[in-house]
């Protein structure tokens, strides 16, 4: 590690993100990416723009988007952030927590990101056991007079899928009324209630979402957060001291046209939400042990298999999922819900190696 730069840079893990394989006959279901395709308006306006207006920077407060989110869910444009990624959302929602003073908490196990962004923003943190079932507890996030810089989650919580009822949700933003609440809601659109209706009660409260998932754009890199507009500004204040332009012309082009079509939106995510649930079905007829999924991918074990070695019989068929082995989820396959065809790929060779 090069000696040049801060020490703190040779500590950091760094999140390893999911394998992109070049094989494209691969089944992948191991990034929970959307097997369909994103809105057809989308691509046209993204088409539109090369062709009109890559020689113009882009707006730098990405305005069209943010009144599309605003609109959507009938708040102002100055209670939305944008980003690349819900990933830069999250990193600079951190770089604002920098050096707090007080740790921050957050579910054990979670997305790793948040270790990592913690670490590389010196924000100390304390990581909260799930209950048995691999649900949140609200309770332990409820203070006990102990001092806490802000709370983070992922909702439904990643990778278990597991979501957290929005009346918790509202329990534990009542019990914290003064730190900083991060509902990151990546997989919300594949079945929970959002937390964006309770912005408005909880000046507190700021919730992520992502274009990746259930809009079928994560190589577009857009996420967003909203919240109320004191809590947007600082986020401003922190990116334009990063970057001024959050996005380029045809991530807003994008992002603006598919943020509007509704039609897209719901067809695509019902299809996930009917697949996720003859998948659940068929692994638990396999005798895999499921977690109640949210999302747009399950989290199952087998009593008798181990996780490795199922990971490695797939990927031998061709399909990769992800599987996980630390003492907390041991055993356990991510597996992302693809198309019906993929899932039945991934289920028929399961029973081959059972
Ligand atoms: N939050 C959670 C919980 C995730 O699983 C992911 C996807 N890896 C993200 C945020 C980031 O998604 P993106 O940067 O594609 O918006």
């Amino acid at each position: 590690m090069s000696k040049f730069w801060s020490p703190i840079v040779s500590r950091l893990t760094p999140y390893t993100p999911g394998e992109q394989p070049k094989i494209s006959k691969l089944v992948k279901l191991n990034t929970n990416e959307n097997p369909y395709g994103p809105s057809p308006k989308a691509i046209a306006a993204m088409a539109q723009e090369i062709g009109d207006n890559l020689r113009l920077y882009p707006n730098p407060d990405a305005e069209p988007l943010k009144l599309a989110i605003a609109k959507r869910h009938g708040l102002s444009p100055s209670q939305v952030f944008v980003g690349n990624g819900s990933d830069e959302v999250l990193a600079h929602a951190f770089q604002a927590l920098l050096k707090h003073g007080a740790p921050i908490l957050f579910p054990d196990i979670t997305y790793s990101f948040y270790p990592t962004y913690a670490s590389l923003y010196e924000v100390e943190y304390r990581a909260v056991p799930l209950a048995e079932d691999f649900t949140i507890r609200v309770d332990d996030y409820l203070g006990q007079g102990e001092a806490i810089g802000g709370i983070i989650f992922p909702n439904p919580n990643a990778p278990t899928g597991c979501l957290l009822a929005l009346d918790e949700v509202e329990r534990l933003l009542a019990g914290n009324p003064d730190r900083v609440v991060i509902v990151d809601e990546a997989y919300i659109d594949f079945g929970g209630d959002s937390a964006i209706d309770l912005v408005t009660r909880h000046p507190n409260l700021l919730v992520v979402q992502t274009l990746s998932k259930s809009r079928s754009l994560a190589g577009l890199r857009v996420g967003f957060a909203v919240g109320h507009a004191d809590l947007i500004s600082a986020l401003e204040r922190v990116k334009n001291s990063f970057n001024s332009y959050p996005l380029d012309r045809i991530a807003i082009a994008g992002a603006t046209a598919a943020m509007e079509d509704d039609a897209h939106f719901d067809r695509t995510r019902n299809a996930v939400i009917a697949s996720r649930s003859k998948l659940a079905d068929e692994l638990a007829s396999l005798g895999f042990e499921v977690l109640p999924s949210a999302a747009n991918f399950v989290f199952a074990r087998h009593p008798q298999h181990d996780a490795a070695g199922l990971a490695a019989s797939l990927r031998g068929d061709g399909i990769i999922v992800r599987h996980f082995t630390s003492a907390r989820i041991n055993q356990f396959l991510r597996i992302t819900v693809g198309t019906d065809e993929a899932c039945g790929a991934l289920t028929d060779s399961l029973r081959k190696h059972l």
